[in-house]
């Protein structure tokens, strides 16, 4: 891939190449070194960068690539060959949300640097009391003396140890609950009052790393309001589609993946005399393994088409997120099967993937949050919260 916008390759076909090429290539060792190291290498970030990577689907006139949401879907796909790990830096996710909601002041502030990967940014939603149910957060902001005063406490943000701002949502509005009482605030790395308290690391890849976050009579100025006072769950459940779909396409990734190294290990491991793949429960798995990933594929395909005419995809972004997986966890959990010993040695590819993708049942909606919302789609709301 070109570093040049407008040298962007337009066959999605051509660009799935090229992606593949450069993270078989070059990127593999450095992820590795850097998973070993526990943590990120600046110089494979620069690299991926330099390639033109970065501002994946930041529109141009801010110094983004302006993918299509298809060709973005088809590149993290390439790049989830290493696991889900890359998504994240490539996803764009908070750059996007400043590019809709930003004032031309914020997006020169933070979009422009953000989308050649100067700027790094956090979510700060989730709260120790507010995870599934977002619109339980405690965290909460005051106007005083021309800006506002954040207090409260957050916990889960992705990478927000190096983060150099946080999209803060803090509820502003008591009475009026999530729908008009929660705002999302721009706030930077070194603001007196917000500090990282705390930083852990998942069970999956040790680079991404969750940060708890303190805020303590933390002033922002007015301008620091992204958006609309008082809109700030509107705005983040706004990118959920997107990102929803985004993370099913990571998933059939990560899962062509696994297949590929199942299929590779089952023709040259022996047993009893024979090829496992000669035998009848090993084919089995493969060819189940195969029906799971091509319907994640179809599912995923129609939904971005969609999504790509500017149509309502209603509960489809949640269909292919529960899918998707749901299934990588399974094909998962086949090949370390099949890999027998071998697939529960640290340093073997399986055994990361393993346990790289059970964090992806959990972010960005848990399955049952899916199950949730596709039943609502068809019994409408039942007469009681949390569903
Ligand atoms: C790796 C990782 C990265 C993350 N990154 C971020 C980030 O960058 N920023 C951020 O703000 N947050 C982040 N999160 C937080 C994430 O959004 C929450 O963990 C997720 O929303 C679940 O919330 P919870 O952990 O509080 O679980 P809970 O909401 O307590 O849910 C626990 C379990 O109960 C189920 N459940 C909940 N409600 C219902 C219901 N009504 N019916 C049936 N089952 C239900 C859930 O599906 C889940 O299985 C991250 C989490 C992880 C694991």
């Amino acid at each position: 891939m070109s570093n040049s916008s407008s040298n962007l390759d337009d066959d999605t076909a051509d660009l799935r190449a090229a992606t593949r090429k450069f993270v078989d290539g070059p990127v593999t060792p450095l992820l590795a070194a850097s998973e070993a190291a526990g943590t990120m290498s600046p110089e494979l970030l620069e690299l991926i960068r330099q390639q033109g990577y970065s501002g994946l689907r930041i529109a141009e006139e801010w110094g983004g690539k302006g993918l299509r949401f298809s060709q973005f879907c088809a590149v993290l796909e390439e790049f989830a060959r290493l696991g889900p790990t890359l998504h994240f830096w490539l996803t764009d996710s908070i750059g996007l949300t400043v590019q809709r909601l930003g004032t031309p002041a914020q997006k020169e502030k933070y979009l422009r640097p953000y989308a050649q990967w100067q700027l790094r940014g956090s979510l700060a939603f989730s709260e120790p009391e507010a995870g599934s149910d977002a619109s339980a957060i405690r965290t909460r902001a005051e106007p005083r003396d021309g800006g506002w005063v954040i207090n409260g406490r957050k916990h889960y943000s992705s990478r927000a140890e190096s983060a150099h701002f946080v999209l803060v949502t803090a509820k502003t509005d008591a009475g009026k609950g999530a729908r008009g009482g929660i705002t999302t605030f721009l706030v930077d790395r070194g603001t007196p009052g917000f500090t990282v308290t705390r930083t852990d690391e998942s069970m999956g890849s040790r680079l991404h790393k969750l940060a708890e976050l303190g805020f303590e009579d933390c002033f922002v100025p007015a301008d620091a309001v992204l958006g609309e006072v008082g809109q700030g769950f509107a705005a983040a459940m706004s990118t959920l589609d997107d990102g929803r779909l985004a993370v099913a396409s990571t998933c059939v990734g990560v899962a062509s993946r696994l297949l590929e190294l199942m299929t590779e290990h089952v023709k040259t491991r022996r047993t009893f005399g024979a090829p496992l793949s000669d035998r009848q429960g090993i084919r089995w798995m493969i060819a189940d393994s195969v029906v799971e990933i091509e319907l994640g594929r179809a599912l995923l395909r129609e939904s971005i088409a969609k999504l790509e005419r500017g149509q309502p995809i209603g509960a489809n972004a949640s269909i292919c997120k529960l899918h998707c997986s749901e299934m990588v966890n399974r094909i998962a959990d086949r090949a370390v099967q099949v890999f027998g010993g071998m697939g529960l040695i640290r340093g073997v590819l399986v055994e990361q993937l393993y346990r790289d993708v059970r964090f992806l049942r959990v972010g960005e909606g848990a399955s049952e949050i899916q199950r949730m919302l596709i039943a609502r789609s068809v019994l409408g709301r039942p007469g009681r919260e949390g569903d």
